[in-house]
C-alpha cells in the first residue's frame, strides 16, 4: 500500500525514527513487522526492499519504523532512507508475523534484545501504556555501547527496568545468564541481530526451555553483539 513520509525523529547518536501516514486505517498487533520498498537508482546487493518493525503502537494512527544509520559505511537504501524528503511516497506491505504478546495474560514474560532488537518491545510496551493492559514483564538487552539504550523513558513509565550487558564495559549475555535471571516458567521473546536470535534459541532450548515457550524476531543484515 502507498504510504507518505511525515517527518522524522533523531533518537539517539545513530537510531532514527521514520513516520509514515497511511491512506487508511490499517490493524495490526503490537510487535508484527512491514516491508518498506524504496525504489532508488544503483541499488546495492541489499536491494530496494527491507523489513523493519512497526515501532509505534496500533493506538498510533502514524506508523513508524526506526532503524539505525551505518553512515558512509551504510547500504544504498538506509543511504535513500535517511535522505528521504517529507511527503515522499513509498511501498508499505500490510504488516505481518507473530512475534506478539500471547493472549493469556497471565504468563510471565522476559524480552530479551540485541541493539536495535529493541522495536517490537517499544510497540508492545507503548500499546500497554495506552490500553492500560498489565502484564509482568523482565527485560534483558546486550548492547555494543550503553549509549544504544533508547526508549528508556518509555520502559520505566511501565515499570521496566532493563537488565543492560554492554560489550564496551566487557559485559556479554549468554544464554546461561539469560536462565539464570529468569528461572525457567516464563514466555521468552528474543528479538535482534540473526545470529544472535538463533544462538540463544538453539541453547536454550538445550537448556531446556521448551521450544513452545521460545518466540524469535530475526534481524538479518546486522552483525552480532
Ligand atoms: C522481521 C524483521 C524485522 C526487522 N526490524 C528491523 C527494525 O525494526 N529496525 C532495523 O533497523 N532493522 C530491522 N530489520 C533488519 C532490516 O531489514 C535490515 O536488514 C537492517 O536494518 C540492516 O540494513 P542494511 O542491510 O541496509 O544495512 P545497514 O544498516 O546499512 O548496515 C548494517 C551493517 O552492515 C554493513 N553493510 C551495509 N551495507 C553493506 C553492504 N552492501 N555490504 C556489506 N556490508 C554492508 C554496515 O557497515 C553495517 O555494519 C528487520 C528484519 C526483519 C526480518
Amino acid at each position: 500500500m502507498k504510504a507518505v513520509f511525515d517527518h522524522k525523529e533523531k533518537i539517539n547518536h545513530n537510531v532514527t525514527t521514520f513516520w509514515w501516514r497511511l491512506p487508511r486505517k490499517v490493524k495490526f498487533t503490537a510487535g508484527q513487522f512491514t516491508e518498506l520498498y524504496l525504489p532508488h537508482k544503483n541499488p546495492d546487493e541489499r536491494g530496494k526492499k527491507h523489513w523493519f518493525t512497526i515501532s509505534a503502537s496500533p493506538t498510533n494512527n502514524l506508523w513508524s519504523i526506526t532503524t539505525k544509520d551505518a553512515g558512509a559505511k551504510g547500504s544504498s537504501f538506509k543511504k535513500t532512507l535517511f535522505k528521504l524528503k517529507e511527503g515522499a511516497e513509498v511501498d508499505l506491505a500490510e504488516p505481518m508475523g507473530d512475534f506478539v504478546l500471547p493472549k493469556d495474560k497471565s504468563i510471565p514474560l522476559v524480552f530479551v534484545a540485541g541493539g536495535i532488537g529493541v522495536t517490537p518491545f517499544h510497540s508492545i510496551v507503548q500499546y500497554l501504556l495506552d490500553t492500560g493492559e498489565k502484564r509482568e514483564i523482565q527485560f534483558i538487552w546486550a548492547l555494543n555501547e550503553a549509549r544504544d539504550a533508547i526508549f528508556l523513558d518509555l520502559f520505566k513509565k511501565y515499570g521496566i527496568k532493563p537488565v543492560l550487558f554492554v560489550k564496551e564495559k566487557g559485559q556479554s549475555l549468554t544464554s546461561q545468564k539469560i536462565l539464570k535471571l529468569t528461572g525457567k516458567a516464563k514466555r521468552i521473546y528474543i528479538s535482534g541481530p540473526e545470529p544472535m536470535v538463533e544462538t540463544f534459541m538453539e541453547e536454550l532450548e538445550k537448556l531446556g526451555v521448551p521450544k513452545n515457550e521460545l518466540v524469535g524476531d530475526f534481524f538479518p543484515g546486522y552483525p552480532p553483539i
